[in-house]
């Protein structure tokens, strides 16, 4: 009798391993269609920049992010959450990396041009990061669009500070000299080490969202955002906090002197001439 059962359950098991291992292959499939695309999305002009306003507790903008949007020739969306990860595992980020700091450049004139002065945020992976020749290949666009480097942060995440220490250090120190300043994106989230903060040039720490989202009611999540601006501020850090969707949220954040927000409450990622129709010139 145990052997029928046991006969049994190794059928069963077979039929599962056959069924996991068509829903492993669609997936690989997709991917690999997704990565093919992704390789030729910038050829096809199907990537465009968007950007959303970081706004300070008057609610007035005083910095930028810029986000990649990706739209198929076919209309389909893809979410940088898709994308982004494949194209750092991939190394099409480094191709798309150039584009957005050129891009970023000319939103950054375009901007200038209409008055407004804010610092521009372009998020900077880790792959792009440790390219040898990052640092004179951002210093050659910068010359190209005859801007400083005063007028960018650099969002890079934790994972950068895994490895290499000594050499991301050199490399921010490089690249600071250029003017451009430091934040840490989804700052909470990663590898956490309180000791690379007072090594680093930093200049601002980002409050990831999930820790936003929760506050005020989140005892926990109250803890943690309460720690983190208390540091930050300890440290000369400027704070953003991310995700901000509700009055409840932009309150309490304000009332714990958090410098500055940035989410769908304030306003939702926009082509730089919707931003402009809803900001209007600065002057
Ligand atoms: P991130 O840098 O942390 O960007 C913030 C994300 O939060 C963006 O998602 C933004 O659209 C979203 N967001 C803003 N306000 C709210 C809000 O109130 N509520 C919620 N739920 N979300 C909000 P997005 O645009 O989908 O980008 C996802 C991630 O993809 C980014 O996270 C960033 O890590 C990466 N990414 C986007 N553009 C680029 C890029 O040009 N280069 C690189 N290397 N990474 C990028
Ligand atoms: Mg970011
Ligand atoms: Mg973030
Ligand atoms: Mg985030």
């Amino acid at each position: 009798e145990s052997d029928t059962a046991m006969y049994r359950a190794k059928g069963a098991g077979r039929n599962q391993i056959a069924f996991f291992e068509g829903a492993m292959q669609a997936e690989v499939e997709q991917r690999l269609i997704l990565e093919r695309d992704l390789s030729r999305a910038l050829d096809l002009c199907e990537l465009r920049m968007v950007m959303q306003a970081q706004v300070d507790q008057d609610g007035t903008p005083v910095g930028a992010e810029l986000l990649m949007r990706w739209t198929k020739t076919n209309g389909e969306f893809v979410s940088p959450a898709l994308f982004i990860p494949l194209a750092e595992e991939t190394g099409l980020i480094l191709k798309l990396g150039d584009w957005v700091l050129h891009q970023a450049c000319e939103i950054v004139n375009q901007l200038r041009s209409h008055g407004w002065m804010f610092p521009v945020s372009v998020n900077v992976s880790p792959k792009q990061f440790r390219q040898q020749d990052f640092v004179e290949k951002v210093r050659d666009i910068l010359s190209a669009h005859h801007l400083s480097g005063k007028e960018f942060v650099f969002e890079v995440t934790e994972g950068l500070f895994i490895s290499d220490m000594q050499e991301t250090i050199a490399r921010m120190n490089a690249l600071a000299a250029l003017g451009i300043r430091f934040s840490i994106d989804d700052f909470g989230t990663g590898y956490s080490s309180l000791f690379y903060l007072k090594r680093l040039p930093l200049y601002e720490l980002k409050i990831d969202k999930s820790f936003v989202q929760d506050v005020p009611g989140d005892a926990n999540d109250v803890a943690i955002v309460r720690m983190i601006l208390s540091m930050a501020k300890h440290l000369g850090l400027r704070v953003v906090a991310e995700g901000v969707e509700t009055k409840e949220q932009a309150t309490y954040l304000i009332e714990n002197s958090c410098d500055c927000m940035q989410g769908f409450l304030f306003s939702k990622p926009a082509s730089f001439q919707d931003w402009l129709g809803k900001q209007g010139p600065a002057c």
